[in-house]
Formats: C-alpha cells, structure tokens, sequence
C-alpha cells in the first residue's frame, strides 16, 4: 500500500526532497520538472514511511487507503504518472 499524492499538491517539491528512495516525481533531473503543477508517487517504490505527509503544508498526501472519496482516483492517477514513464 503506497502514499498517494492528490489534488491540493502545489508541486512545492518539499516531499521531494525528504523523501529517502527518491520515489516522488518529477524531481529536478526528470523532464517536466519546472513545468509540474502536481508530484506524483511511484506505488511500487514508496516504503510507505509518511515522512512525506509530515512535510507537506497543503495536506496533499494521503494513505491510499484514507484517501477522501472525491480524491480516490488520485492512487490512480499517480499510478499512471509511471506507468506511462516506464
Ligand atoms: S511515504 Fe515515504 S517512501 Fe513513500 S513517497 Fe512518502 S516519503 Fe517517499
Ligand atoms: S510537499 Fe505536498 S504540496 Fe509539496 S510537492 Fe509534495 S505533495 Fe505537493
């Protein structure tokens, strides 16, 4: 079960930058990067350790499984995001 990244994310890249396996993109070496209005999180790479919802000041980052219903198809959507890199 992965964090999962939804509508509120101002693409401040704060979770970026605290996340340990680098599992949030884009991040400053991936293509878009300047142009992001919202990160997404690699499902299959997030160790589910919730610094990033510590650090978010938008309460953007949600347990896939808390995931307010008007914002449930966020897992989706991040899911996706890699799906569509790989
Ligand atoms: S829960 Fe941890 S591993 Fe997963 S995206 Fe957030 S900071 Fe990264
Ligand atoms: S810390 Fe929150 S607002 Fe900032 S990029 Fe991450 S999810 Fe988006």
């Amino acid at each position: 079960m992965a964090f999962v990244i939804a509508a509120p994310c101002i693409a401040d890249y704060s979770c970026v930058e605290a996340c340990p396996v680098d599992c949030i993109s884009p991040g400053p070496d991936d293509p878009g990067f300047d142009k992001a209005e919202q990160l997404f999180i690699d499902p299959q790479n997030c160790i589910d350790c919730g610094v990033c919802v510590d650090v978010c000041p938008v309460d953007a980052v949600y347990e896939a499984d808390l995931l307010p219903p008007k914002w449930a198809h966020y897992e989706q959507i991040n899911a996706q995001y890699f799906e569509e890199l790989s």
